[in-house]
């Protein structure tokens, strides 16, 4: 064991470039961030372990609730103006509203779930962040 403490910087590591956007168009299509190949999930919202074509381990990644906030304000900045705009100018009842909107937020909310969280693992890998980063001495 080596007494030497650890002395790590960034501009010391050997690192590979990582293009952030390049990440999150790959994620949010659910390919992997890396290849662009393997597929991200194994389920809806079940990262897979690792890409099957680059073999990129995937466990590092930790989106936790950030995709379902994410998605929360995208789908209400669609829905809400919509509901003001139609509201303001056509005032239809109240129940025709509620069957049209209420279905509409929910079909968004899930179509858009999966890509979003691929999308913010894409950017976690790319940043380096939690576990994504090769050259972290702590793991
Ligand atoms: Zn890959």
């Amino acid at each position: 064991m080596s007494a030497a403490p650890k002395v790590w910087t960034r501009e010391a590591a050997v690192t590979e470039k990582r293009n952030v956007w390049t990440a999150l168009k790959r994620g949010f299509r659910g390919r992997c961030p890396r290849c662009g190949e393997g597929k991200l999930f194994r389920a809806f919202l079940k990262v897979d372990d690792h890409c099957s074509v680059c073999e990129l381990d995937f466990t590092p990644h930790r989106a936790d609730d950030l995709p379902a906030y994410l998605v929360i304000v995208i789908v209400g900045h669609i829905v809400v103006p919509t509901i003001l705009w139609i509201e303001t100018d056509f005032s239809p009842s109240v129940p025709l509203q509620l069957v049209i909107y209420l279905p509409f937020t929910l079909v968004l909310s899930l179509l858009l779930l999966q890509p979003v969280k691929g999308a913010v693992v894409g950017v976690q890998w790319a940043l380096r962040m939690h576990g994504f980063d090769e050259n972290n001495p702590e793991q």
